[in-house]
């Protein structure tokens, strides 16, 4: 079994609970900045800018830096992505940006992601406004999900002239960005402020608003002249095992709402906490209950650790914060009364590969063994909006593996009003802030070359649902 349990001495419990949810990584001061910058080669046709999904000017930005030109920097960050401060802290930037840097082994790459969150914070720091709505072109979209897709989608739109109202169903609108990010990768008010700063383009949000309940698509599509659809995934799926209703089984994106929306010392956490599943949710809820102060915190996958979904930079994270892995453990039931009291699980061995490509896992009967724990996190994946789909199946839109199917050219759909974004869409590839945010790019892009074409600016549709 491969496990590690926690380093002899654990540093974050030498700080008070505000401190260790504070950002891990330290912002660069004004002289580290400019000193990172001039290592910066300033390539011609420069991988890293080819690596961004959003193709953020790499080079000019770390140019501008290196002449103090920091107000130009953030200028040009923002002018491919606007949300280049939360993309600064969440970004893979390991596999993308740093990861294409010219300079590699013998000097340590361009450190892009700190680079561009100092140029975002002196912005934010200063207020800067950078972009307004542009002149009114008569036409209405509608976004519907405030997250990273929806909020790149109505900014771009705003700049080119369109009415933009975003419809987000949560009270605060940042969609993960907001609520499922850990807070010492991301506070809170840091993807607020970008939100304000769409907000200050002109962009509408009506939050508590969920589209298909409080307000159908089919009112949409008469009100607006094309929808961006941009909801995201849902909770995390049910493990379909004994003793999952268990007092003490909790979803881990609720979990990580709670320290992003709660006092930290108001939180309910175990001391014994199995968390199962091995991507970007498990690592953070299982970090966040050490942080909180848990005692022993085991990540149980059923897989091993050469399958796991979470970047590896995530994985020796975790471990430095003292997280054990049950590696090709596969849970069977939660033991327990009314409180959970163990997790039984089963050993696995790989076989031949699966759909995935990935050895798959096989039980070895006869294996179980219990893990003795006092909460259980469930953190397997997100479960898709069917809800959104079924409804938007209504109007000829097709999905892939259930995601919304697109032309990745435009993201439009097959509705000839209807485009999507983001984690909806995204049936291959990694799902990630920085996609999402390209997404809305481009399907601002294609609403405005199908707006700009058409001459009727905000008519009502025809178009009805089928059965209406
Ligand atoms: C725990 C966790 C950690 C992550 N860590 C990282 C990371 O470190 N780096 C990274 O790049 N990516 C990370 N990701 C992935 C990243 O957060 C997503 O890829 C990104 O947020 C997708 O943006 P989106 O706009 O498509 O969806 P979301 O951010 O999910 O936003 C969708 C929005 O739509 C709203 N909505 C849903 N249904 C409706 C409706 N019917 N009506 C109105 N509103 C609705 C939701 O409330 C939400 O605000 C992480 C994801 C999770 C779950
Ligand atoms: S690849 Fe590295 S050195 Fe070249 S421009 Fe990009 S950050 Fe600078």
């Amino acid at each position: 079994m491969a496990e590690h349990y926690k380093p002899a001495k654990y540093k974050a419990w030498e700080m008070d609970l505000e401190e260790r949810f504070q950002e891990v990584h330290p912002v660069l001061t004004a002289r580290e900045a400019v000193q990172e910058a001039n290592r910066c080669l300033y390539c011609y046709d420069a991988p890293c800018m080819v690596a961004c999904p959003t193709h953020i000017d790499i080079p000019t930005f770390i140019k501008k830096i290196s002449t103090s030109n920091v107000k130009g920097s953030a200028r040009t960050i923002l002018e491919a992505n606007l949300l280049g401060a939360s993309c600064s802290r969440v970004c893979p930037v390991e596999e993308l940006c740093e990861g294409a840097c010219v300079l590699q082994e013998d000097h340590k790459p361009i450190a892009i992601g700190r680079l561009q969150r100092y140029a975002m914070d002196y912005a934010r720091n200063k207020e800067i406004k950078f972009f307004q709505k542009g002149k009114d072109n008569g036409f209405k979209v509608a976004v519907v999900g405030a997250g990273p897709a929806g909020l790149s989608c109505g900014g771009e739109l705003a700049k080119l002239g369109y009415d933009v109202t975003c419809f987000e169903r949560k009270q605060l609108s940042g969609g993960l960005d907001t609520y499922g990010i850990v807070v010492f990768r991301e506070p809170v008010e840091v993807s607020l402020a970008e939100v304000h700063m769409i907000e200050e383009m002109g962009v509408k949000f009506e939050n508590n608003v969920t589209v298909g309940v409080d307000i159908t698509f089919e009112r949409l599509l008469k009100d607006f002249d094309a929808v961006f659809v941009s909801v995201g995934l849902g909770a995390v799926p049910d493990l379909g095992i004994v003793g999952e209703t268990l007092s003490g089984v909790v979803d881990g994106l609720d979990f990580i709402e709670e320290t992003k929306t709660k006092e930290l010392s108001s939180i309910k956490f175990g001391q014994r906490i199995c968390v199962i599943g091995a991507g970007n949710t498990a690592i953070d809820c299982a970090t966040i209950a050490r942080r909180l102060g848990a005692e022993r915190v085991t990540i149980v996958y059923r897989r091993s650790e050469a399958e796991m979904p979470a970047y590896h930079f995530e994985y020796e994270f975790a471990l430095r914060e003292g997280v054990g892995f049950s590696f090709l453990s596969q849970p069977v039931r939660v033991i327990g009364e009314k409180n959970v009291e163990g997790l039984e699980c089963l050993r696995m061995d790989l076989g031949p590969p699966d759909a995935s490509g990935r050895r798959a896992p096989e039980p070895v009967p006869g294996s179980e063994f219990v893990m003795p724990c006092d909460m259980v996190i469930k953190a397997i994946g997100q479960k898709k909006h069917t809800s959104v789909t079924e409804r938007l199946a209504q109007f000829g839109i097709k999905t892939t593996k259930g995601y919304i199917a697109v032309d990745p050219l435009t993201n439009a759909t097959d509705h000839p009003k209807i485009f999507a974004g983001g984690d909806c869409i995204r049936s291959h590839g990694e799902a990630s802030t920085v996609m999402a945010v390209q997404d809305g790019k481009i399907a601002a892009k294609g609403i405005h070359n199908l707006l700009s074409n058409s001459n009727t600016a905000s008519v009502s549709s025809p178009v009805q649902a089928k059965g209406e």
